[in-house]
């Protein structure tokens, strides 16, 4: 079972919706979806730029598992559209 952290995310869909919303989200990717429960637009919202920097995250390359302790997440953690499938 993964860890689960409450987080306040920003809705991308400014200025339709760019509303705030709060996720149980589970921490098992660095990289989370969600769609907007205001406009149901989804979302993706990244871990990585939110390590503590006293953790070396490599550019690129494999990530060390997600652990909490490792994540120093903002109040309120911005997102952005979700990217089309790679083919
Ligand atoms: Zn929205």
């Amino acid at each position: 079972m993964s860890d689960r952290k409450l987080i306040k995310v920003r809705c991308w869909n400014s200025p339709a919706c760019g509303r705030v919303y709060s996720w149980l989200a589970p921490l098992d990717s660095w990289e989370l979806l969600i769609a907007c429960p205001f406009c149901h637009e989804e979302a993706l919202i990244r871990l990585a730029p939110h390590v503590r920097p006293d953790h070396v995250v490599m550019a690129g390359g494999d990530l060390p598992p997600l652990a909490l302790e490792v994540l120093d997440l903002p109040d309120e953690l911005p997102s952005e559209p979700r990217p089309p499938e790679e083919a």
